[in-house]
């Protein structure tokens, strides 16, 4: 194991130095290298303070997440940091790039912190499943209080140097962009004022004053724990935070170890640490043997409703000037109109300053009735009507005007990417880019690969979704892609739950127990009946396939009770309410509805077992998805449920879920079911095969 911690005396100053590219992570060998380094300079009396700066781009920017799942080897973190802050001469560190989590907590330990301006810390443990574990929770609230400490460590938000500064966490900000020499200039202003060793873990101001309000750790816990919505890391790390009030340091360090350990085999930060990675996996595609993406210098998008608008500002928002083509002059006003207003909402929080907002809403946006206005664009993204021939003649004109190697792209939700393609005479440049609403803030964005589109046309789409900064899934082209296709499948379940007997409310509040923000149908009342109602008036005419139970919906969207838009859906909404109540005549209709069917109504079924029911229904389409190839993997699957679907996040996804409770009882669960429809509940041939085998869906994401 080389040393990647070197250190030199320089004019007195003992220079330790950091240098484990790519991101200088505290593995073992970072750690073994601190700890040998502070043991150096405790036996050197002739240096005078010691400089913790880091080589590269960046401070320490975390743990090695490798190590995690592997026993501890070697010096565990928290004794380092131990080490270098009982050092008895000034001990400084010089921030840059980011330091997050492990890379924070060492310099919480050093006596004296220096950060530049560009820098970026933060303790985002929590979004693993896990807490600060060396001395985080223990440090961050006597140098900030147990209030910002707690929303610090619960939101794992970062945080800019300025913020740093005000809060007390750093004690300067540098605008020199070289770490080493900003940090030697503040060391020798320290050494000159003589100013002492200054230990974190013994600064009491903070905390003596939160010990006034008795009240402090009960209201931070009610508010964290209905924001963690069932992840328990963000409620552990409160209880680790409230011990800096009355345990002493010590023997706090010892707990807040034991809660870590315990957090680090849990089942919910396996399933955090699987979404991390698959975050970063997804975008590991075939295509990129052989394609590159293509530039994206300018953007045009066809249609300004609520899509068009969102995906134009999604780009406008990451410096792509875009270009709006809309039918006519007043959907072109409307288009700008609905753009603008977002703009104006983004002033009105302080996200940016009225010049930004001018700048993004005339230098880099137009909007046209004139699909020529779109010669010059790079990328082009339709979102007109759901209506293939709609879609048909928009290509056919984009064919016409798009310069040679421009990429034309569908937004289409379910529609058939190949069959649009085939009007053009370039479907090697056109795949779907499918967005979700409220596009410039959701994370997804599934990139249709067609049967013709290249491989640059679709690394020119995953180039786009890391601009955007979203995450791009991989999809082939079916009814729905990945996602649309799944929610369809869960949807009809739970359509058919209602019919046979069982509140469509019972049904939110168990998907809501689960971890979703919502279930099904404040979902349907948030986004507009219409939406599904027109989908399924589609797929009626394209010859509905199974059993029908969507009337109680469709029979609220011709009473144009559309849901929040409305005032009225499945819920009702008072005035400017966003929180729905349960609506008896909603209840009273659908029962109607049973009796016109004479549907033999069952008992209601209890919250386990929708669940139950809701998973099997997922999973098993989940299933079908990676077997017909449409998403690579199943951790494709995982990815695009959790980021445009709202399945928890601290569950891993659908297909990760599935692993830990085993295929076996889902299979048997499916096959259970079929005996209400057989055609509905058959088990897909992956997971009667996995089963078999004794294999998990975690077994294929290995594979690529
Ligand atoms: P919308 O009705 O709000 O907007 C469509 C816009 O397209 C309208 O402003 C219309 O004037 C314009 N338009 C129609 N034909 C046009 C043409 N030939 N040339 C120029 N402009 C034209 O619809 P939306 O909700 O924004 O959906 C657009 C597309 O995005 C659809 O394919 C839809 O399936 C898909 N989509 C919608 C959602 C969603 O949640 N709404 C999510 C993902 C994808």
């Amino acid at each position: 194991m080389t040393n990647p911690v070197s250190a030199t005396l320089e004019d007195g100053i003992f220079i330790v130095t950091i240098d484990n590219p790519p991101v200088n992570a505290a593995s073992e060998a970072v750690r073994a290298g601190l700890a040998q380094a502070a043991s150096q300079f405790a036996a050197d009396r002739s240096a005078k303070a010691m400089l913790i700066v880091a080589a590269g781009r960046t401070f320490v920017a975390g743990a090695d997440i490798r190590e995690f799942g592997k026993p501890l080897s070697g010096l565990a973190l928290p004794d380092v940091v131990g080490r270098i802050e009982a050092l008895d001469r000034p001990v400084i560190c010089v921030i840059h790039g980011t330091a997050l989590g492990g890379g924070l907590e060492i310099a919480l330990g050093c006596h004296y912190r220096l950060m530049l301006k560009s820098a970026k810390i933060g303790l985002p443990e929590v979004a693993i499943g896990l807490l600060p574990g060396a001395g985080g929770t223990q440090r961050l609230p006597r140098l900030v209080g147990i209030e910002q400490a707690t929303e610090i460590i619960t939101s794992g938000r970062q945080i800019g140097a300025a913020e740093a500064a005000a809060l007390g966490i750093v004690d300067q900000v540098s605008d020199n962009p070289d770490p080493k020499s900003a940090g030697l200039a503040f060391t020798r202003e320290i050494l000159a004022a003589g100013r002492p060793v200054r230990r974190t873990s013994e600064r009491e101001e903070k905390l003596a004053a939160d010990r006034a309000r008795p009240d402090l750790i009960a209201t931070l816990r009610k508010s964290v724990e209905a924001k963690a919505r069932g992840q328990i890391s963000p409620v552990r790390a409160l209880d680790a935070i409230a011990l800096s009030l009355d345990t002493p340091f010590a023997e706090a360090m010892q707990k807040e170890r034991a809660m870590f350990m315990e957090l680090l085999a849990s089942d919910q930060s396996k399933a955090l640490i699987h979404a991390f990675f698959s975050e970063r996996a997804v975008s590991r595609i075939p295509e990129q043997e052989s394609g590159r993406p293509r530039e994206i210098r300018t953007a045009g998008v066809i249609g300004g409703g609520t899509m068009g608008s969102g995906i134009a500002l999604s780009m406008l928002l990451a410096g792509i000037p875009v270009t709006m083509v809309e039918r006519d002059e007043e959907g072109a006003a409307r288009g700008r109109a609905n753009v603008e207003k977002v703009l104006d909402e983004g002033v009105a929080r302080g996200r940016y300053d009225l010049t930004r907002r001018n700048r993004l809403a005339h230098d880099l946006f137009r909007v046209s009735t004139d699909f020529s206005a779109l010669r010059e664009a790079d990328l082009i993204i339709e979102a007109a009507f759901e209506d293939m021939e709609i879609k048909k003649d928009v290509f056919r004109r984009l064919d016409q005007v798009a310069k040679a190697g421009a990429t034309l792209a569908s937004n289409t939700s379910y529609l058939d990417i190949d069959a649009i393609a085939s009007v053009t005479n370039r479907p090697a440049d056109v795949l779907g880019l499918h967005f979700f609403s409220p596009a410039h803030i959701m994370k997804l964005l599934e990139i249709v690969v067609a049967k013709n589109t290249s491989a640059d046309t679709a690394m020119t789409g995953f180039a786009l979704a890391k601009a955007l900064g979203k995450t791009g899934v991989r999809a082939g082209v079916c009814d729905g892609f990945i996602g649309n296709r799944i929610l369809e499948r869960y949807l009809r379940l739970a359509a058919t739950m209602v019919e046979d007997g069982t509140s469509p409310y019972a049904i939110d509040r168990a998907v809501v127990g689960f971890g979703y923000p919502m279930g099904p149908h404040q979902m349907g009342d948030l986004a507009g009946l219409d939406i599904g109602w027109l989908a399924r008036k589609r797929r009626i005419a394209e010859g509905y396939k199974g059993r029908y139970a969507f009337d109680y919906l469709d029979r609220l969207a011709e009473m144009k009770r559309l849901g929040q838009k409305t005032g009225r859906g499945c819920y009702i909404y008072p005035e400017g309410a966003r929180k729905g109540e349960e609506d008896p005549e909603f209840l009273a209709l659908i029962e109607e509805i049973r009796k016109e069917k004479a549907i033999a109504v069952r008992p209601a079924l209890s919250e386990a077992e929708i669940i139950r029911r809701y998973l099997a229904i997922m999973i098993n389409e989940g299933a079908r998805v990676v077997e017909e190839g449409i998403a690579l993997r199943p951790l494709d699957v995982d990815m695009v449920m959790l980021a445009g679907y709202g399945f928890p996040r601290w569950r891993g996804g659908p297909m990760h879920y599935v692993d830990s409770i085993g295929l076996a009882k889902v299979l048997a669960d499916l096959e259970e079911f079929a005996a209400e429809d057989q055609e509905f509940y058959k088990p897909a041939d992956l997971l009667v095969e996995l089963v078999r085998k004794g294999q998990t869906f975690a077994s294929l994401n290995d594979r690529s």
